[in-house]
């Protein structure tokens, strides 16, 4: 089984301040396939373990949606939730009955034989590599989990799993964004690069902040000056710097607005060179590459 994921990828951490009912989740869905994103990223936490089912009701409100899709969920975290009254604490689970009955529970909520990607969305200190392994080949050979990843693992935490899997794993899901660089120089990016392990970048506008960054901070003034020389928000700056890393990093965009999105995706036209590239992070970081 493969499948391709979009290089934009709509994320619904935030499903519930979109105010949008079942018909509005159901349009913003088309309306993000008219505009070539195809793959959506939820996870079983999302919206206090209530997200995937909201979406699923969107999904069954437009028949023939499901089908034009691909769906990305994780799991591993274990929330203190009036859904959960068995979590005295915020913990992970990595162990084979937590993957499975996770899986199973987003499968019903988003009522899909099927997940297109399954990630283990933190690294977990007690993570027993093998039996996460174990876990992933029953999902698979059940077909009900066509690949996996992880999500927020450093590179060694990612190796550990690899080296127990008879499959690639295919993404890594991690912070990055010109106010999160930390990837670009922890290894992270190097070994997706390596491997051809997709990265998808969480926050890829920093929950916001950069279509905010004030105009007299160091990295305000120059989305300003590039905005005008290449006619682009800071916004798509921001993506533009993101697509331009030769990872080939797929950002999860997280806003529930279909024109703020359409002008995100403008971004896939606008190529920085590489001294734009630099003068985004100099000032993003605040030094200059030594
Ligand atoms: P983001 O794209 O950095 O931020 C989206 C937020 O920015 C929304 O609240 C949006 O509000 C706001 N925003 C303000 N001005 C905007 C503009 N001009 N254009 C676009 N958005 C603007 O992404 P995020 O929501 O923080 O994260 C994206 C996705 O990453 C999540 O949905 C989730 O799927 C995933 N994620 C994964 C992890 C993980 O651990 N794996 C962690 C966090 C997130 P409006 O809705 O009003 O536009």
């Amino acid at each position: 089984m493969s499948t391709t994921f979009s290089r934009l990828i709509m994320g619904t951490w935030r499903i519930g301040a979109w105010g949008l009912d079942s018909a509005g989740v159901a349009r913003l869905v088309e309306g993000c396939l008219d505009l070539g994103i195809d793959t959506f990223d939820l996870a079983d936490i999302y919206y206090g373990y209530r997200g995937e089912a909201r979406f699923g009701a969107a999904l069954a409100a437009s028949p023939g949606l499901k089908a034009r899709i691909r769906l990305i969920s994780k799991c591993g975290i274990a929330l203190v939730s009036p859904d959960r009254p068995r979590h005295r604490v915020k913990h992970y689970d990595t162990s084979r009955q937590h993957i499975l009955s996770s899986v199973e529970t987003s499968l019903a909520a988003l009522g899909v034989e099927r997940l297109d990607l399954l990630l283990i969305h933190r690294p977990d200190p007690l993570m027993d590599a093998e039996e996460v392994a174990g876990a992933f080949a029953h999902l698979h050979q059940a077909g009900k989990v066509a690949a996996f990843g992880a999500s927020n693992f450093l590179p060694h935490q990612l190796e550990l799993l690899q080296s127990r899997l008879g499959h690639p794993l295919v993404a890594n899901q991690i912070e990055v964004s010109l106010l999160h660089t930390d990837p670009l120089f922890d290894g992270s990016l190097d070994q997706a690069q390596r491997l051809g392990i997709m990265p998808q970048a969480w926050s890829p506008l920093g929950g916001g902040r950069l279509a905010q960054e004030p105009a007299d901070s160091a990295l305000g003034r120059v989305l300003c000056r590039l905005g005008r020389e290449l006619q682009a928000t800071p916004e798509q700056l921001a993506m533009a710097w993101l697509l331009r890393h030769p990872a080939r990093i797929h950002p999860v965009l997280g806003s529930g607005k279909l024109d703020r999105l359409r002008k995100l995706t403008e971004a896939q036209n606008l190529t920085l060179d590489r001294q734009h590239w630099f003068e985004l992070l100099e000032a993003a970081t605040g030094r200059e590459v030594p």
